[in-house]
């Protein structure tokens, strides 16, 4: 093998060794990044404390409605107990029954929608504890497929790392300089195929002695035009 042919060999190892870094990182920020089940726990949380505003809601309308209740029945034994006879406090007491009367039907409207109000919070909170179980068993199974990609890749870099050792014991030094300064002036490309006499990467057309020198088994050419490596094939 000519040296470009090793360098381009070194390159697609690289290339692979940066695409399983980069697949490594996505998945371990993706597992510290998941905030699924704590989303669904404060579900959980905040429809409990609706629960609890919604029996307190109804626990005050019925304290109401029962001190409404209570006037009521006093003011109708009074009213029928036949020991007032006074035209005018019989007059007051039936307009103070009137009155209560319409309160209390009130109240009892409010409590059946407070008590509707109830049976709706306690149905939210029932659902957001399912979807708390399910998020919980979908986040397992989702880890369990990252983490088993997470250990497939780190063997994948581990056999990588051993392939591009193998690549660079066969070279000379020079030419590794070389490759590593241009990987990160050229943002990771630094040797180049050549396709139909023409540099594959900037698309320049190259001339019979360029392509001449790009064989030869000992140095290594440049494209003249983006300074790549050029490999013949
Ligand atoms: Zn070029």
């Amino acid at each position: 093998m000519n040296p470009a042919s090793n360098l381009y060999q070194l390159q697609k190892t690289d290339t692979e060794i940066k695409k399983s870094d980069q697949r490594i990182a996505v998945i371990n920020k993706t597992i510290s990044n998941d905030k699924r089940i704590l989303s669904a726990q404060q579900a959980v949380k905040s429809a409990s404390q609706n629960v609890l505003k919604a029996q307190q809601a109804l626990r005050t309308i019925e304290e109401k409605s029962k001190e409404v209740r209570i006037k009521l029945e006093s003011s109708n034994a009074k009213l029928y107990g036949g020991r007032i006879t006074n035209p005018k406090e019989l007059q007051d007491l039936q307009l103070d029954v009137a009155s209560n009367k319409k309160r209390l039907a009130a109240f009892e409207d409010k409590q059946l929608q407070a008590m509707i109000g109830l049976e709706e919070a306690e149905e939210a909170k029932e659902g957001a504890e399912r979807h708390l179980e399910q998020t919980e068993a979908q986040t397992l199974t989702d880890h369990a497929s990252l983490q088993g990609e997470l250990s497939l890749l780190t063997k994948t870099r581990v056999r990588l790392l051993s392939e591009r050792n193998v690549i660079i014991g066969s070279m000379d030094s020079r030419h590794i300089d070389i490759y590593d300064q241009l990987i990160k002036k050229k943002h990771g490309t630094a040797v180049t195929p050549i396709e139909d006499n023409t540099c594959a990467t900037c698309g320049s057309t190259l001339r019979s002695a360029t392509l001449q020198a790009a064989r030869s088994p000992k140095e290594i050419t440049f494209c003249p035009s983006c300074k790549r490596i050029l490999f013949a094939g």
